[in-house]
């Protein structure tokens, strides 16, 4: 039987630690399913379209994972692709209650659906769409941080390049 996960997220935008978790998780699932949330609560720098065709360009060489967005509960999108685990990344102590929180609430919603966490590697511990937005909207240097068409597309909303 196919292993089949889903890795959810904002991804607003992409950065290189969403990637290496996006990147370890293929080598291990059969399929990865990439779920960009559409998440009301927050405001999206980019829309869904863009980060979904943003992430579809970066991820075309690694065959097993196919982009998708999701607005509903993650449970019934995992569900819906016959995917038993959800793969999320763990950064410094201060994603771990949250993490906690959700993993619980979709054990109770869903007890087959398994929870995993990939741990950062040391470079992206503190690496978030968040901090590469607040620095690109000043035009400050994020080489290294994001794939090169993010650069250049955060650079571009924001007018800053
Ligand atoms: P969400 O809003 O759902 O937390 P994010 O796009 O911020 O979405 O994150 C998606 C997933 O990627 C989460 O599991 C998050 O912990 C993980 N993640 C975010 N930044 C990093 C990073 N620098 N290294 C590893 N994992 C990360």
């Amino acid at each position: 039987m196919e292993k089949i996960a889903v890795v959810p997220g904002s991804f607003d935008p992409l950065t290189n630690g969403h990637l290496d978790i996006i990147k370890r998780a293929a080598e291990v699932f059969d399929i990865v399913y990439v779920a960009v949330l559409n998440n009301s609560s927050k405001k999206p720098l980019f829309t869904v379209d863009e980060r979904i065709a943003l992430i579809k360009e970066i991820t075309k060489d690694i065959p097993n994972v196919r982009i998708d967005c999701s607005s509903g509960l993650l449970v019934d999108y995992a569900q819906s692709k016959n995917a038993s685990a959800i793969v999320r990344g763990l950064r410094a102590i201060s994603d771990f209650e949250y993490e906690m929180q959700i993993t619980s609430m979709n054990r109770f919603l869903d007890k087959n659906i398994e929870t995993f966490f990939i741990m950062t590697k040391n470079e992206h511990s503190f690496l978030s769409s968040s901090i590469v937005k607040e620095v690109a909207q000043y035009g400050g240097k994020i080489k290294g941080l994001v794939p090169e068409i993010v650069e250049k597309a955060l650079y571009e909303k924001f007018n800053t390049k």
